[in-house]
């Protein structure tokens, strides 16, 4: 299938992988937005990361270059604090970095040793006794979340372990999965759809992982794009199938407004 670049309106792009490598900017990236946004198009961002919050991904990518605000960023760490203030839930034990704490405290949720729901996120400072606490707190009854499942990301050349590890070991102790709030999940569906008005045919997802982002732009029926310079190869998105089936597969974000 080939999708028709030109009449997308809206333009939600995955970061890593997509966007950035964290460190750098990917080929082409800063070109390709600024061309959109100056067709008048509307450029948003989708991540699992939440090292950042939805506030210092907007700065770090203006500051590269792509003129944006915290309104077009749709951050896993900003759909759980939506999704908790949503529920009523005030207070939670947070495996994670400040990002996240700054995304949950602006939605006026606290951070806190005797929550009773716990949320795993990325923590590069993830430890026995984080470890501990979060099993006890669930052995007690505690409702347990996460931000993604993926088992790396990456920065700039190096790989770093993500939510799926500390999952694992969550797991192992207490038996209890976690409620994924992260893409693709149905709580990042509906705040997508609640914070934007968006018809399905005019958007186009691009991203590099064809569970995460396909997955997600097929659930929610826009249009999908896969580039190759993330985490997936020509033949793995090749051979996708169902609901991992990309609409294209592209090489880099260039491709995206070859006809402009
Ligand atoms: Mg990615």
């Amino acid at each position: 299938m080939i999708i028709p670049f030109k009449n997308i309106k809206h333009y939600i792009f995955d970061l890593d992988g997509t966007i950035w490598t964290h460190t750098d900017l990917l080929p082409h990236a800063d070109y390709v937005i600024q061309k959109l946004q100056k067709k008048g198009k509307n450029t948003h961002f989708i991540t699992n990361n939440t090292i950042l919050s939805r506030d210092g991904i907007a700065k770090k990518l203006t500051h590269m270059g792509i003129r944006t605000t915290k309104e077009h960023i749709f951050s896993a760490g900003y759909v759980a604090s939506k999704y908790f203030e949503e529920k009523g839930i005030t207070e939670i034990y947070a495996i994670g970095e400040h990002g996240l704490v700054a995304d949950l405290s602006e939605a006026g949720i606290k951070v806190s040793e005797n929550a009773n729901n716990v949320l795993i996120s990325i923590d590069r400072s993830f430890n026995y006794s984080k470890l501990k606490h979060a099993t006890d707190l669930i052995n007690k009854g505690a409702e347990l979340y996460c931000t993604g499942i993926s088992k790396y990301f990456r920065a700039g050349t190096e790989l770093y372990p993500a939510e799926a590890p500390t999952i694992k070991a969550i797991e192992t102790l207490t038996g209890k999965m976690p409620i994924h709030l992260g893409k693709p999940s149905d709580a990042f569906k509906s705040r997508i759809s609640e914070d934007i008005t968006l018809f399905p045919e005019d958007v186009l997802i691009i991203g590099d992982d064809l569970n995460e982002d396909i997955v997600f732009a097929n659930k929610c029926g826009f249009k999908s794009a896969l580039t190759l310079t993330g985490n997936t190869s020509k033949e793995a998105a090749d051979e996708a199938t169902s609901m991992k089936k990309p609409g294209a597969v592209i090489r880099d974000l260039k491709e995206i407004i070859t006809f402009y």
